[in-house]
């Protein structure tokens, strides 16, 4: 049963979302096409400071992969099996299958304008569970090289370890995105479509256009606005957002056509 207090913050916060809507669709409008205005959707928006990432961290995380890593290897490699199912408890977002192939760059354009504001939850686990490593382990053996040991494929994730990460958020979750290769991030990583992504993915695909601005809020401020397409994200400028810290425009959870939903972009456990 919901509380009146949680009722009432829930209204708060829609209200708070209809007046940033509101407020993005007039920073949009000058850039509309008179014939086919672009939609405009709303989503988070990371705007922690970069940090060293610190040695407790990456050793937490380094215990953490060693257990996964164990439970991976706990079977012999078989080359030829089917791929591993999602990591069981992996809350993947509802068009995490999407097969169109335009849209995936998109939301990666939209994921960059954001910021990662899902990696947050990443921790020290970067939603890395057995289930991930098993099919990293198949993947890395495929590319006809010699079946990768547990220590090597350790080596990978820690030499890919950055230095500064964003305050708090994933160890890997760095200015420029995410420091994993995509064949190394958890499936969940690969697969993650927040709210507000599949809400773009809904939309464009509904008007059969892979454009749309994307406005990137936090606690009632608009702090970034752009125009993404598969080719990328233009961003609008010339509005008065709060100082925060630059994000890249190349993020985390961009999906792919393999792997088409992001976590990444990336969701809580
Ligand atoms: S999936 Fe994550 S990075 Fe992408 S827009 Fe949503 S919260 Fe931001
Ligand atoms: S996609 Fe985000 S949560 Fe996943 S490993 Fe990369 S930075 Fe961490």
């Amino acid at each position: 049963m919901t509380s009146d207090g949680g009722v009432g913050a829930l209204a708060a916060r829609r209200a708070r979302d209809v007046t940033l809507l509101r407020e993005a669709e007039q920073l949009a409008a000058p850039h509309q096409p008179p014939a086919h205005p672009r939609p405009v959707v709303l989503l988070p928006a990371n705007h922690r400071a970069l940090t060293p990432v610190p040695p407790a961290a990456r050793e937490a995380f380094r215990r953490h992969l060693r257990l996964q890593l164990t439970r991976a290897f706990a079977e012999p490699l078989e080359q030829n099996a089917p791929a591993p199912p999602a990591d069981a408890d992996d809350p993947e977002g509802p068009a995490a299958d999407s097969a169109d192939l335009a849209v995936g760059p998109m939301l990666g354009a939209a994921c960059g304008t954001c910021g990662g504001a899902c990696c947050t939850a990443g921790g020290t686990h970067a939603f890395l569970k057995a289930a991930s490593l098993v099919r990293v382990r198949r993947e890395l053996a495929s590319d006809g090289m010699p079946a990768p040991s547990a220590a090597e494929i350790e080596a990978r994730y820690l030499d890919a370890l950055p230095t500064a990460h964003y305050q708090d958020s994933c160890v890997f979750h760095a200015s420029a995105g995410c420091t994993l290769p995509r064949t190394l991030r958890s499936n969940l990583c690969n697969r993650y479509l927040c709210g507000g992504l599949t809400q773009l993915t809904r939309t464009t695909a509904a008007r059969g256009e892979h454009a749309a601005f994307v406005a990137a809020v936090d606690d009632g401020h608009l702090l970034r606005l752009a125009l993404v397409t598969p080719a990328g994200a233009q961003p609008i400028t010339g509005f008065a957002a709060p100082a925060v810290t630059p994000v890249s425009a190349t993020l985390t959870a961009a999906p792919t056509p393999a792997s088409p939903a992001a976590s990444p972009a990336t969701p809580p456990p």
